[in-house]
């Protein structure tokens, strides 16, 4: 007989999934009803109100997709590039190269703008690509890149996207709730985030929201929208318009449970409050770490809060620390990806991980492994 599956109990300090609240936990715990039942429609309109106010957004259409932020960001692709479309693509980091496969294989026609990893996209080049491209219909770019802890100018880049006359496309999975996030102000038309980053809900959930804009371009398609799953003219049946439901797809019930207590935590907090306290803990572990001589791998300017990715010191086996920081510690940080594999890692203070006694956990913890 197999037993029943006890997690450990961990820190998670990693790129996310990040600490969940037992309130989270508990919520989630409640009975499931079905997801057509009129008191699960009053919670999803709940959710997409606080949602709104998560992204700082009028827009309608604003809900949780049913799957991980790679759904999001897949479901922002297939529904707004149609094939031939020219889409400029930022990429300072492994999700900016997830972008850029996302266009390759909704037949657009990508053209890239590189920046170092570890740097923030640079607006000047984002300027010339349009002006290189008069007819591309969309801009897209990382606000936070968790590969390497580096959070570009969000406000600049959809600027110059709107100058150009092309929509602007923004994962802002790790930014969302722990850094400012303002779609409306902003001018982004779509937005893709996550539920288990600064929101601390468990892993499974894509908040995203559209624009009227992108709407009206979702709508004028010649070409059907190659994904069933993420076709948004169909999930809009399920999701918009309260009184009348269709089924679509089954909605996962008691995940949805733990995002509303997560999103009502949120506003019991004050989202402006989550950013403060998401940037004093970041001074507070950034102290922690120069004083035991580790080095930022990003610029001061463009420190993302929720993702700090630190140099691993010369002659250190990076992957016996994490290692250790696991087994004796029970704390996750984060490895590096990509080109950073091996050289860096990163620890992440997202949502509710995002607290002093984490941080002081992981100091002492770092300093026994280094000592
Ligand atoms: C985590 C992350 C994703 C992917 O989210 P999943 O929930 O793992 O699919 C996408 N973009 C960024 C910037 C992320 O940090």
């Amino acid at each position: 007989m197999t037993a029943p599956f006890i997690p450990p109990r961990r820190t998670l300090m990693g790129p996310g999934p990040s600490d969940v609240p037992q309130r989270v936990l508990d919520a989630m715990a409640r009975p499931t009803i079905g997801h057509l039942d009129p008191a699960f429609v009053e919670l999803m309109e709940q959710i997409k109100s606080m949602l709104r106010m998560a992204f700082q957004t009028r827009n309608a259409l604003t809900f949780p997709v049913s799957a991980p932020g790679s759904a999001g960001m897949e479901m922002c692709f297939v529904n707004l590039v149609e094939p031939g479309d020219t889409v400029i693509v930022c990429r300072n980091g492994v999700f900016g190269g997830r972008m850029l496969e996302n266009v390759k294989r909704a037949r657009g026609v990508p053209v890239v703008v590189d920046d170092a990893w570890g740097a923030p996209v640079d607006p000047d080049k984002v300027r010339d690509a349009l002006r290189a491209h008069p007819g591309a219909k969309a801009l897209a770019f990382v606000h936070a890149e968790t590969s390497t802890g580096a959070q570009s100018d969000a406000a600049t880049l959809a600027r110059i996207a709107q100058e150009h006359g092309a929509l602007s496309i923004m994962d802002c999975v790790t930014s969302l709730a722990g850094t400012p996030v303002r779609l409306d102000d902003w001018g982004i038309d779509a937005a893709y985030s996550g539920s288990q980053k600064c929101l601390s809900c468990t892993p499974g959930l894509s908040p995203v929201s559209f624009s009227s804009r992108a709407v009206e371009r979702i709508q004028a398609r010649t070409t059907p929208v190659q994904s069933w799953f993420l076709d948004l003219n169909l999930v809009l049946g399920y999701w918009q318009s309260a009184g009348k439901r269709t089924y679509h797809h089954t909605a996962p019930v008691n995940p949805m449970y733990g995002l509303h207590e997560a999103l009502v935590m949120l506003e019991e907090e004050g989202l402006e409050n989550a950013w403060a306290r998401h940037r004093a803990m970041h001074e507070k572990l950034k102290t922690g770490l120069e004083g035991m001589g580790l080095q930022y791998v990003v610029d001061e300017a463009a420190h993302l809060p929720q993702l700090n990715s630190i140099h691993v010191p010369e002659g250190v086996d990076e992957a016996a620390v994490r290692a250790r920081l696991l087994n004796e510690f029970n704390l996750e940080i984060g490895a590096g990806l990509g080109d950073m594999a091996g050289r860096i890692w990163r620890i992440g203070l997202m949502g509710h991980s995002a607290r002093q006694e984490n941080i002081n956990h992981c100091l002492q913890a770092l300093e026994a492994c280094l000592r």
